[in-house]
């Protein structure tokens, strides 16, 4: 067996981060979290009570009060620890996603990657972005100025299938921008973050109260939007849940970006350079066990390369190596529950069910070392019509469903239609013109060009329209409107 790195084997009961302390939680409702290849717990996630959200949101509430007049020089000095912190444990954090998530280990650093990109663009953008405007002599002897300021508390909550990166779509944002924040993490895949908030706590010195961490499910995450001194929520998840949260932001009168989920389609051209293609391909439907949100769901092929594209895709996703994703040379990991592999299995059986035809199928997957493993192996379908279910619904699994249209009209009216999802569509093809038609009409958040995963950089905001995101201002670099408020001031002298 090629190199298999060695994580803690139990993280014990997760403790809260409230007030620069880390607590044990009073709650008796408990959940173990996974190391989905192995199918062990490797932490128990306290579901936090009431009273423990209101301590966390007090903490911020007065650590905001201090924290938004540290001058932007000294915050940026936190940004460049956390950076550092960030790459000193760059491994380790590492390996913990892969452990709690399942994912690659390469997927892991690249995730990792990310999470630090994010930190350095929000360093880059505090002056420039966050620098407001003057217009002097508006009229005679009156000067308008406006300023950008920091909001108060903000609720960041996360989903489970980028336990690290995700947070860090707004954490370095919400801080160098002079806000606290209270973190609510994945019950699934809390332990990358808790580590990561630890490393930050003892070796970047942030005020007490700054950043706290509290774990638990639906009813912390309604009590952190409700109370008082929250000034908005940040929530990336499931579409639904995306809808209850924004609907009661809403009705507190709070801010909220919120992310919901998806179903991709990719595109193939007859014009698609195939042998570039296939591997890109492979890995938007299968990276991450499919996991993703901006993984490949329906493929969608026109015209002619139907049948050399099946044939090839089918052998590329059958010689996948599947297993522990810390073991070098795996290239999908498990699913991440026992509930989502039985979710994403039942979901392949109503699909023959529905008349599609596997070819190939992940069901019948054993691997001898890991028997309590949740692991499946790639599943391709072909046949498969625009009203069944596995075109429709979010499998969020390693499952491609392949549906077959004449025109590129088609495929574009496919796509504005069958679903009501919009975070990524991509197409593969050596037109620019095909490619331009494609890209101005698809009604998505983000767009691929020959690109399997169109993943934005932390420079660009992270897209999404109809039920994958709901809101105005997205994640990434468009949080520095988010987690400020315009004031203007007129002046006459
Ligand atoms: P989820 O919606 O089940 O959970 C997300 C978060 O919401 C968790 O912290 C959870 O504790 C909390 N939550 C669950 N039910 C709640 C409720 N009723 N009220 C309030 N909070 C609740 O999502 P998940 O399974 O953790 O993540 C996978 C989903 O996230 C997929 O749908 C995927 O497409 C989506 N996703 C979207 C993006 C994006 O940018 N659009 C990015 C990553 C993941």
């Amino acid at each position: 067996m090629a190199r298999i790195l060695q994580p803690v084997a139990n993280y014990a009961t997760l403790q809260f981060l409230i007030n620069g302390n880390w607590v044990d939680s009073e709650s008796q409702e408990k959940q173990g979290a996974f190391n989905p290849a192995l199918g062990k717990v490797i932490a128990e996630v306290p579901f936090g009570l009431d009273e423990e959200v209101t301590r966390a949101v007090d903490a911020a509430a007065e650590a905001f009060e201090g924290w938004r007049n540290v001058p932007v020089p000294e915050r940026l000095e936190y940004l460049f620890r956390m950076r550092e912190a960030l790459e000193r444990h760059f491994q380790e954090l590492s390996t913990i996603i892969t452990q709690n998530h399942g994912k690659t280990i390469e997927e892991s650093e690249g995730e990792m990657r990310r999470t630090i990109e994010n930190v350095d663009v929000a360093i880059s953008v505090a002056y420039t972005l966050a620098k407001g405007n003057t217009l002097d002599q508006i009229a005679p002897g009156i000067d308008e100025t406006m300023t950008k300021e920091p909001l108060g508390v903000f609720a960041i909550v996360c989903p489970f299938n980028f336990p690290l990166m995700v947070p860090f779509w707004f954490i370095p944002y919400a801080i160098v921008l002079g806000d606290s924040i209270v973190v609510k993490p994945s019950e699934i895949t809390p332990v990358p973050i808790q580590r990561a908030a630890k490393f930050i706590g003892d070796e970047v010195g942030l005020p007490p109260g700054v950043l706290n961490v509290i774990h638990g499910g639906r009813q912390v995450v309604e009590s952190l939007i409700k109370h008082r001194d929250v000034k908005g929520v940040t929530f990336v998840g499931s579409t639904p849940v995306a809808r209850h949260v924004y609907r009661l932001a809403g009705e507190y009168g709070k801010r909220a970006i919120a992310n919901g989920g998806a179903k991709n389609s990719v595109v193939v051209m007859s014009d698609a350079d195939l042998n570039h293609s296939i591997p890109s391909i492979v890995s938007s439907f299968f990276g991450n066990a499919g996991q993703r949100c901006l993984a490949g769901a329906n493929l969608v092929t026109v015209g002619e390369v139907h049948d050399g594209l099946m044939k090839k895709f089918a052998s590329a996703a059958s010689r996948m190596k599947v297993g522990n994703g810390l073991e070098e040379g795996v290239q999908m990991g498990p699913v991440v529950s026992r509930k989502a592999k039985e979710r994403i299995q039942g979901y392949i059986e109503s699909g023959i069910g529905e008349g599609a035809k596997p070819i190939t199928d992940g069901r019948g997957l054993r691997l001898l070392e890991y028997p309590e493993g949740f692991f499946l192996g790639p599943t391709i379908f072909d046949g498969v019509a625009p009203e069944m279910k596995l075109s429709k619904d979010e499998i969020f699994g390693p499952v491609a469903s392949t549906l077959e249209t004449e025109s590129l009209d088609e495929a574009i009216e496919l796509i504005n239609r069958s679903t009501n999802y919009g975070n990524m569509a991509n197409i593969y093809t050596s037109s620019g013109r095909a490619a331009r038609e494609f890209r101005r009409r698809v009604e998505a958040g983000n767009i691929g060009i020959n690109i399997g995963v169109a993943a934005p950089a932390a420079y660009f905001p992270f897209g999404g329209r109809r039920d994958s995101f709901y809101g105005v201002l997205h994640a990434q670099v468009d949080t520095v409107d988010f987690f400020t408020d315009k004031k203007v001031v007129v002046s006459k002298w």
